[in-house]
């Protein structure tokens, strides 16, 4: 038996000890030799999808691309910016820019293809990164003409903005597009077109108007599809669900943007969103759906949340920490 603590064959220490003694003598060789194989960096994104199972159903989540908010002191609120800041800071997250993503859940109930949210589209309101929907999905090898079922959990910019194209294409061409009343004829209403609103109206009109046929309202805690129910989540819009979704007796529920972030809306939930309609009552939602979801262990889907935004919600002080699922890795 060799004490050698390499474990190396006598022959081969003495070569190596030899080497390391002349290279310790001699100081002019280079202590890494040159590598015989190298590749360049390769300097492109991969594949932006991930898939898991629920029960029976296949479920993949697609990005739409992050979406960059800037200065989270001007967007997240009722608390001195200094909070905000360092919330972010003890969590290891800049303080300049919060950085949201755009998770897109797509369900294969094995009969039908129901994707959640469809991201910002062809607007560029928060810069190049966004838009990416299309891109994912290929990568995914998901085709839009396979989907059955768009299900909306609001009207908001970075939420219906990729159903038709700038020019007033459906982008689904077999798709229903389920959504509340309330929330389309809000933030589809041509009188708001001289508001603040503009923008959001414009970009809801632009999608949703255009497959005006094919839109279906669905109610307060209605299953309005297989697997599927609608849970009222309203301040952020006043219309707004977060959706249940189950197959074979698992479950998660879809967010929306019941919250926005893991840390700043999370762990305080009474912290206040800028985008929120109603901030105060988007306040209580969270408290009543988040503690519900907390109570029952109900894994979670969330659109914002870091890439892929799957996991649980766990009371924690005077709010909620989030604990990201493990990555599942499908056999083959
Ligand atoms: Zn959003």
């Amino acid at each position: 038996m060799s004490n050698d603590p390499f474990g190396l064959p006598s022959a081969s220490r003495r070569g190596f000890l030899g080497t390391a003694a002349a290279l310790a003598v001699g100081g002019t060789f280079p202590l890494v030799a040159p590598a015989a194989a190298k590749a360049p960096l390769s300097k492109t994104q991969p594949a932006y999808f991930y898939r898991f199972m629920l029960g029976t159903a296949e479920v993949t989540v697609v990005s739409d691309g992050p979406l960059p908010l800037g200065d989270p002191g001007a967007s997240f609120l009722g608390v001195p910016k200094e909070t905000v800041y360092g919330m972010l800071e003890s969590s290891f997250l800049p303080k300049d820019n919060v950085v949201l993503e755009q998770n897109i859940p797509i369900v294969n109930f094995g009969d039908r293809l129901v994707m959640f949210d469809t991201g910002m589209g062809f607007s560029k309101m928060f810069g190049p990164t966004t838009g990416r929907l299309a891109k994912s999905m290929d990568e995914a090898g998901i085709k839009p003409g396979d989907i059955d079922d768009i299900v909306i959990s609001h009207a908001h910019i970075d939420h219906i903005g990729g159903i038709c194209t700038a020019d007033g294409k459906p982008l689904y061409p077999n798709a229903r597009i389920h959504i509340s009343q309330i929330d389309f004829d809000f933030w589809t209403d041509e009188g708001k077109l001289g508001s603040p609103l503009k923008a959001f109206v414009e970009h809801a009109r632009a999608n949703l108007m255009p497959v005006r046929d094919r839109i279906v309202f669905f109610k307060d805690q209605q299953e309005f599809l297989p697997g599927v129910q609608a849970i009222a989540a309203p301040g952020h819009t006043a219309g707004h669900h977060i959706f249940k979704v189950v197959s074979a007796g698992k479950s998660f529920v879809f967010l929306g943007d019941l919250t926005h972030h893991a840390v700043l809306l999370t762990e305080n939930p009474r912290l206040e969103f800028a985008y929120d309609s109603d901030p105060k009552q988007a306040v209580q939602s969270r408290l009543k759906l988040l503690g519900m979801l907390a109570a029952d262990r109900t894994p979670v889907m969330s659109y914002h949340f870091a890439w892929p935004g799957f996991g649980n919600l766990a009371k924690a002080g005077d709010g909620f920490r989030y604990f990201p699922a493990p990555m599942q890795m499908l056999p083959g």
